[in-house]
């Protein structure tokens, strides 16, 4: 893995020279655009409309339109200029525990690595963490961005989040009535804590497989290579169940069914070996 930032994380007077990298991947299929015709990839042109004609990345500026079709022109090294002093640091400004964050505040996941002499620092920062189950919340410039981070035990190590700030937060209130006023009979939210709990399973991340990529996958690789693909239909999904109550028993046999199925070929395992 290589790293994508180097600098260090400020814990008080505490300096913690650390090393950056990706902690995730995204595995979505990608497909190129490709000319119908011949099937060559497809090239994107930056033009101007105006003077119409092709421009080279050194004609193109950054502007920031302040008014309907008017613009300011803000370069590079202004914007570099504006960056707060000590830019390489992960600047700890308070702990948090993670039950106070809620989870949409939080956009991707980094790992943090000691560099060179930050190893005691960084085993010191990541045991106090463990110990007290405390987030670090801190400011980072990345690249031109002031982002909020919290920086949490993960693993043997630490591993960084970027999150949102408030204001990128959407209202839920152009949502308009979401039901808070609805009286639910004692015995409709008894069947659906019901439900809830006979679906309840410790979480195995393995087990979430994105089933559709997969499907995607299959079919791109019979399609290299030449065979006829054929894709088992969809098992036609039940009936709409109008009655709350109905659909709430039906589910909840539906559950005890599937937890069956799942059972039984443990007991098949058992009497062989017995
Ligand atoms: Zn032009």
């Amino acid at each position: 893995m290589r790293s994508i930032w180097k600098g260090a994380i400020s814990f008080g007077l505490v300096h913690i020279p650390i090393k950056m990298f990706a902690a995730t991947e995204e595995k979505d299929v990608r497909f190129h655009l490709l000319h119908k015709e011949c099937h060559n990839p497809i090239q994107y042109q930056k033009r101007c409309p105006h003077c119409d004609r092709e421009v080279t990345p050194e004609e193109i500026v950054k502007g920031f339109e302040y008014d309907k079709g008017r613009y300011v022109i803000v370069t590079q090294e202004e914007l570099e200029g504006l960056a707060p002093e000590g830019s390489r640091a992960i600047d700890i400004q308070s702990f948090v525990a993670l039950k106070d964050i809620d989870p949409i505040f939080f956009v991707k996941t980094y790992y943090l690595s000691p560099d060179q002499h930050g190893q005691k620092a960084y085993a010191l920062l990541r045991n106090a963490l463990k110990e007290t189950d405390r987030l670090a919340l801190a400011r980072v410039i990345l690249r031109t961005k002031e982002a909020l981070v919290a920086l949490r035990v993960y693993g043997k190590g630490l591993a960084m989040h970027t999150m949102l700030y408030p204001e990128e937060i959407r209202s839920m209130e152009p949502l308009g009535d979401l039901g808070e006023g609805i009286e639910v009979s004692a015995k409709e939210q008894t069947m659906a804590v019901q439900l809830i709990e006979s679906l309840t399973e410790p979480f195995e991340p393995v087990k979430w497989q994105s089933e559709h990529r997969e499907r995607i996958r299959r079919f791109i690789d019979a399609k290299v290579q030449g065979q006829a693909i054929v894709e088992a239909p969809q098992a036609p999904t039940a009936g709409k169940v109008i009655d709350l109550m109905e659909a709430l028993k039906a589910s909840i046999q539906q559950a005890k069914a599937q937890q069956k199925k799942e059972e039984a070929p443990k007991k098949e395992r058992r009497r062989k070996t017995s």
